[in-house]
């Protein structure tokens, strides 16, 4: 049992805030040799959340200074004409980052349009180049929320490598990533899913436990090693008491009896994910540029060799 006064509440506010305070200091270094880091958001239809995301998007980055550029295509946009916009954004110089909102409309082959992004343009790190690239421990874009998720571990428990961490869910967006950036950083990394059977026993032995599930609460103190470390990357809109409020996959209140720190949602993961969107801008500039990168370009754990 913890004294909940020395929990540590992980304000993703602030460490967003920091994150892009650096992301602008590195666009004004870019812009005194001549470089504005330029960001392509493509948008196919007007799902309303999708355009809430993307009003975000271009909001941070006009903040930090990249110049954002917005494609907003109708819903009935054919597969060929989406992947003849993709090619001319990856042959124009303005542009060093390419995002295509997520979900695409059914029509629409989500997997061959993300492969069609230029590897080096791929600000979120989903292009397959990019995730093996990850798994071999290469420095290359990474998925934002994972790499997000990082930098709120790094700023919180300091030193991880040898510790266990675990994650729930094993998503391409973020449980793998997430996995395979933990691995980077020397953690000893256990990863449970829907079909995992002692679940609840695996997380308790987690010194780091990431939930990236999408169960409102699922996770509660009998979960939790005392001490553990909590990212709740879960976000689930629900009704309770009359009001729509948003949760985590974390049963927060609960859990804080048993943890040393733990991310709240809203307000933990949700604005790293935009913030490291910027980053990986920034970092893409760079790496179409061999010549501009370097020591710092990469926001990961710097883990010069994995054996
Ligand atoms: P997903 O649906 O693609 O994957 C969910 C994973 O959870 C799957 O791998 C599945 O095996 C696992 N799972 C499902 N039920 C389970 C159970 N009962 N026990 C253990 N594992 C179970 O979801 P995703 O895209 O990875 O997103 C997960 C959550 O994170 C969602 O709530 C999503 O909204 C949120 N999210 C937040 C951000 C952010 O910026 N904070 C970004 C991406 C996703």
């Amino acid at each position: 049992m913890n004294s909940l006064s020395s929990v540590k509440i992980i304000d993703g506010k602030a460490a967003a805030a920091r994150v892009l305070r650096e992301v602008r200091i590195e666009v004004e270094q870019l812009m005194r040799v001549g470089i504005q880091p330029g960001l392509a958001v493509v948008l196919v239809g007007s799902d309303p959340a999708s355009q809430v995301y993307v009003r975000n998007k271009v909001l941070r980055a006009e903040e930090t200074g990249i110049r954002s550029i917005e494609h907003k295509l109708p819903a009935d946009t054919g597969e060929a004409a989406l992947l003849e916009l993709i090619e001319r954004l990856n042959a124009d110089p303005a542009v060093n980052g390419i995002l295509v909102q997520l979900p695409l409309p059914n029509h629409i082959d989500e997997h061959r349009v993300l492969q069609a992004i230029d590897p080096l343009k791929d600000v979120d790190g989903f292009h397959a180049e990019n995730v093996g690239g990850l798994s071999q421990g290469r420095e290359v874009l990474t998925p934002c929320t994972p790499a997000g998720c990082m930098r709120l571990l790094q700023d919180s428990c300091g030193e991880l490598a040898g510790k266990h961490a675990v994650v729930i869910g094993r998503s391409n967006i973020v449980g793998k990533p997430m996995a395979a950036l933990l691995l980077k950083a020397h953690c000893t990394v256990t990863v449970v899913h829907s079909r995992s059977s002692n679940l609840r026993e695996l997380c308790r032995q987690a010194d780091i436990l990431v939930a990236a599930v999408g169960k409102p609460r699922l996770v509660d103190a009998s979960w939790l090693k005392p001490g553990a470390v909590v990212i709740d990357v879960g976000i689930n809109r629900i009704e309770e008491d009359g009001k729509s409020r948003l949760v985590g996959d974390v049963d927060f209140d609960s859990a804080l009896s048993q943890v040393s720190a733990i991310t709240p949602v809203p307000g933990g993961v949700g604005p790293m994910t935009i913030a490291y969107l910027m980053q990986n801008t920034v970092t893409a500039a760079r790496l179409q540029r061999p010549a501009l990168l370097s020591h710092s370009t990469f926001a990961e754990a710097s883990c010069p060799s994995i054996s």
